[in-house]
């Protein structure tokens, strides 16, 4: 979608790591297997990403950004006519909500007397606490990033160090349920001491922490299936999290908001502005978002609390799977090798190709099969 834009990263500082061979996994089951790959991770911070795209957004023709917060949809016949923002409206021909997992889309959709979409989720209780530090002077390792994998039923805690740009690290802990990280700085020492390896801790021990602790508990996966409505208007699309939410862990959000985004793109080329374009566009998106939640939500309900939607067959089976899939990339370079290629959102290729699903092959179920043995 912007051309270069990794590139431009890497020119501005951003640390790269080729998430195989640079970053060490450990998995419940041992260390990952580590191997040079194609699969580049870049080191960036939310507020440093989002700043980069926004130049070159506004660099392209035709864009004016008005601020505003949108408060409502304002109904003409079948249509949407304007967005209201507060106490002044916006005519619009063409409305995209892509405002997130708080979208307000289906309260707007009653209020203006359309039918609303049903809902999806899987909430596991999954806590973040976040820090950033300093990268010690001469700090030396032979890993670039750390990843502590949480596993069910008695790892709960997990975390990740990875370094972003200004050589800086951000470290974030993982809990499930009553393990979830809280905000105070000591207990953020005490968890990372607490984990499987002591990697992390005694990375933090030398380094400066530059910020307070962040905690983030917005992390269920939310699915609303706006694909099944009955009647909806026709110029009004939703897409990113304001349809399809994930629990961050499986970092699968922003490569399915950037793939809405292209599908819409792709949508508005190719077909007429007319009265099943958001029905039509939904159902495509619906299709290209299936298998992403199914990965994801296929390993959440292991983790699951009361509040979830009941699970599907494939999420029953699943995790014991992946647990399998976990222990053979222990000593496998192979299974890795394709289960990161399965797993990874943004191939090297166009993310408008085949999606992942079709490239999880047989030789990986084949792993799963061997699991542990
Ligand atoms: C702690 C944490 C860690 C994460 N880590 C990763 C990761 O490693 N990798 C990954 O891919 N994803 C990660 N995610 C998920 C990722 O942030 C989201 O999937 C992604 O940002 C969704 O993009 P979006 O454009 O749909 O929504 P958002 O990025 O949430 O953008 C929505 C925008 O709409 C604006 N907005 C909201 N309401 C209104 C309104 N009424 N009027 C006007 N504007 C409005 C908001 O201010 C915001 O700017 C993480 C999320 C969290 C919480």
């Amino acid at each position: 979608m912007l051309p270069g834009f990794t590139s431009d990263l890497a020119a501005c500082g951003v640390p790269a790591v080729d998430f195989a061979a640079d970053v060490a996994i450990r998995n419940p089951y041992g260390w990952a297997a580590r191997f040079p790959s194609p699969l580049k991770a870049y080191g960036v911070s939310r507020e440093f990403l989002e700043w980069r795209i926004r130049q070159r957004v506004l660099a392209l023709p035709g864009i004016e950004v008005l601020r505003g917060q949108a408060t409502g949809l304002i109904r003409e016949g079948d249509r949407v006519g304007a967005v209201a923002l507060g106490d002044r409206t916006l005519a619009a021909d063409f409305v995209a909500d892509a405002t997130g997992r708080g979208s307000r889309a289906d309260h707007w959709l009653a209020q203006a007397r359309w039918p609303t979409a049903r809902e999806t989720f899987v909430d596991c209780r999954l806590g973040y606490a976040t820090r950033r530090y300093l990268i010690p002077e001469g700090h030396t390792a032979d890993w670039a990033a750390c990843y502590i994998q949480p596993g069910t039923p008695h790892q709960r805690r997990g975390a990740i160090l990875m370094p972003v740009e200004n050589n800086r690290w951000i470290v974030t802990l993982i809990g499930f349920g009553s393990d979830r990280p809280g905000r105070d700085e000591g207990e953020f020492t005490t968890f990372a001491k607490s984990l499987s390896t002591p990697l992390i801790a005694e990375a933090i021990a030398d380094a400066k922490p530059l910020t307070p602790v962040a905690v983030s508990t917005s992390t269920s996966s939310r699915r609303h299936h706006v694909e099944k409505l009955p009647h909806q208007p026709a110029n009004f699309v939703r897409f990113g999290e304001a349809v399809c939410a994930f629990n961050p862990l499986y970092a699968q959000g922003m490569s399915t908001a950037a793939w809405g985004a292209s599908l819409l793109a792709d949508h508005l080329a190719r077909y007429a502005l007319d009265r099943n374009f958001a029905a039509s566009f939904h159902r495509a998106l619906a299709r290209r978002n299936d298998w992403a939640w199914q990965l994801a939500t296929t390993t959440d309900t292991r983790w699951l609390s009361s509040q979830s939607s009941p699970p599907a067959w494939h999420q029953r089976v699943g995790p014991r799977y992946t647990d399998r899939l976990m222990a053979n990339a222990c000593h496998s370079k192979r299974t890795p090798r394709k289960l990161s290629s399965t797993s990874c959102t943004c191939s090297s290729r166009p993310f408008r190709s085949s999606p992942p699903s079709s490239r999880c092959t047989a030789s990986l179920l084949r792993a799963g099969k061997r699991g542990v043995s």
